[in-house]
């Protein structure tokens, strides 16, 4: 006897990667539909042909879960990974039924794919399985009606239509945002986003090698303070108007030097001649962010702001205060500099070892900028 039927949802997506527009999807699933979970089925890798990116199914589900962590009705389902061959719908939802017998399985799809829904393989058995769940974006909405009747008549399939406002993120979109140097903090979960930038996913050929390169040379705790500080150069490049891609780059060999040079000051020189020399970055802005990226200078461009402050505010530090700058990283990049430098002289001072004077007179200018923005 069944004791309760548990209603269980269904997205399926190669998630490459899963983004905020997938939760917000299986959030209206859950409250239009009255789910107890959603299964975020992750697609394997075609045997034929690779998911765009290249990217690796142990990423994209590694990705789902992460994304899914903090909702207590979600969960990232890897069944489509463990078979071999290509995964039909129909073998999935049978795999699941199995599992869970006596549930009712609610198949969430966008209002665009009712319409194709009959040139699915095994289409009659496959809607005879499941309840169909389109959301139609705006705009969509007739044309997925028309889809949903067609279904019913045709199929005698169940289909429950809702608009939704969701989100138009693509997956495709976030992908070219990562290769372009772009944030996509705002577009996937924080944990995604980090884990986009630690494993160096969606990168342009030269920057992925680039990433490797510095993977080998630092330690493993120094190159996961360098892919947080490559994520917050992003963002404040973006936010400051600074070339992404040569905030992306200074950041990530900022620390270069760290895996032959261990003091405190010298490591951004050799690191500057190592980048230069041994990896062959010409770039003049970025050779220049790295060498002061310890100390500053009085005339600093808003690239070798952007660097000094990111290593300062990566997710990964944690000293009292750093809360602090990281707001004011938001507000103004002058003032959250101003603060961070001057942070960094008392302890110098602290310590008796002193401070250089590039620092100094950078710390002097920048007080003048944000006196004059009167911001002090
Ligand atoms: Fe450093
Ligand atoms: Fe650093």
């Amino acid at each position: 006897m069944e004791v309760s039927t548990q209603r269980i949802g269904i997205l399926g997506g190669t998630f490459n990667p899963i983004h905020k527009a997938h939760i917000q999807l299986a959030n209206a699933a859950l409250a239009a539909c009255d789910l107890d979970v959603v299964l975020f089925v992750v697609a394997g890798d075609p045997p034929h042909k690779q998911v765009a990116g290249n990217t690796a199914a142990a990423h994209r589900l590694a990705m789902a879960r992460l994304a899914v962590e903090p909702y207590a009705h979600m969960e990232a389902c890897d069944i489509e990974l463990r078979r071999p061959g290509k995964s039909y719908s129909i073998d999935t939802l049978a795999a699941l039924k199995s599992m869970y017998p006596g549930a009712a399985f609610f198949m969430i799809v966008g209002g665009d794919m009712l319409a194709n829904l009959p040139n699915w393989y095994q289409a009659q058995a496959l809607i005879g399985m499941a309840t169909f769940v389109g959301f139609a974006r705006a705009g969509e909405e007739e044309a997925a009606e028309l889809a949903r009747k067609h279904l019913e008549k045709a199929y005698h399939a169940n289909v429950l239509l809702f608009t939704t406002h969701i989100a138009p993120y693509a997956s495709t979109q976030i992908r070219a945002r990562v290769a372009h140097g772009l944030p996509v903090c705002d577009m996937v979960e924080g944990s995604v986003d980090a884990y986009i930038y630690e494993e160096g996913l969606y990168l342009p050929q030269d920057v992925a090698l680039l990433y490797q390169i510095c993977k080998r040379d630092l330690s493993p705790r120094r190159f996961s303070h360098t892919a947080g500080v490559v994520r917050t150069a992003i963002r404040l490049a973006a936010r400051y108007g600074v070339d992404a891609k040569a905030a992306r780059l200074a950041a990530l060999l900022h620390d270069y030097g760290r895996s032959v040079e261990w003091d405190a000051l010298g490591h951004a020189v050799v690191g500057e001649k190592l980048v230069r020399e041994t990896l062959g970055i010409q770039d003049a802005q970025v050779l220049r962010a790295i060498l002061y990226h310890t100390t500053l200078y009085a005339g600093a461009t808003v690239l070798d702001k952007v660097v000094y402050l990111a290593d300062m505010i990566e997710p990964g530090r944690k000293y009292p205060g750093v809360e602090e700058l990281r707001e004011m990283s938001e507000v103004d990049l002058d003032l959250a500099v101003y603060h961070g430098l001057k942070r960094t002289m008392f302890h110098l001072e602290q310590k008796g070892i002193p401070v250089q004077k590039n620092s100094i007179e950078a710390a002097q200018a920048l007080f003048a900028v944000c006196k004059e923005k009167g911001l002090l």
